[in-house]
């Protein structure tokens, strides 16, 4: 996206994204990931019928399927050790346990619309992974339970995710 001006580094001396930093850029792209590409859903641990249909339907596929692809196993899901880094650093200033959060909330960046999501989310806007790329393309189920894996998403987020 456009808004990369005024990057801050982290620790390791990655030039963060500002959406990282910063609480109301986070909110405004992720405004526009739902408008966009319909982000979501809301709460990842309801069964989310309506919305796991039209992402079926967006995608071709049944709706099974469409469940497996997750912000978790997309190509544009940055979760590298200095992505988190930004991430952290940037709760930091208003959060107790910057860490704990992102664990919680499974927490990494959509480079597409650069802002802070959750593994357990997606949009239309999911890419499969190139072969050997990362994770295997499929969405791995947390403890065989996707629906637990959203209530961790919940548990940990802010509403900025
Ligand atoms: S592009 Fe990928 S990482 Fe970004 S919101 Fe969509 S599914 Fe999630």
């Amino acid at each position: 996206m456009d808004e990369m001006q005024g990057k801050e580094g982290n620790d390791e001396g990655m030039t963060c994204p500002p959406a990282t930093q910063d609480i109301t850029l986070n909110l405004k792209n992720r405004g526009r990931a739902i408008e966009a590409a319909m982000y979501g859903p809301e709460n990842p641990a309801l069964p989310n019928t309506g919305f796991w249909r039209e992402m079926a339907k967006e995608w071709d596929v049944p709706v099974e399927a469409a469940k497996m692809s997750r912000c978790g196993n997309c190509a544009a899901f940055d979760r590298e050790p200095k992505m988190l880094q930004c991430i952290a650093q940037g709760m930091g200033e208003g959060s107790g346990d910057p860490w704990g959060a992102i664990k919680a909330g499974d927490l990494g960046y959509c480079e597409i619309f650069d802002f802070k999501c959750a593994a357990s989310r997606t949009c239309r806007a999911w890419i499969a992974k190139e072969e050997g790329e990362g994770e295997e393309g499929e969405y791995e189920e947390g403890e065989d339970d996707y629906e637990e894996y959203g209530k961790h998403a919940m548990e940990g987020s802010d509403d900025e995710s």
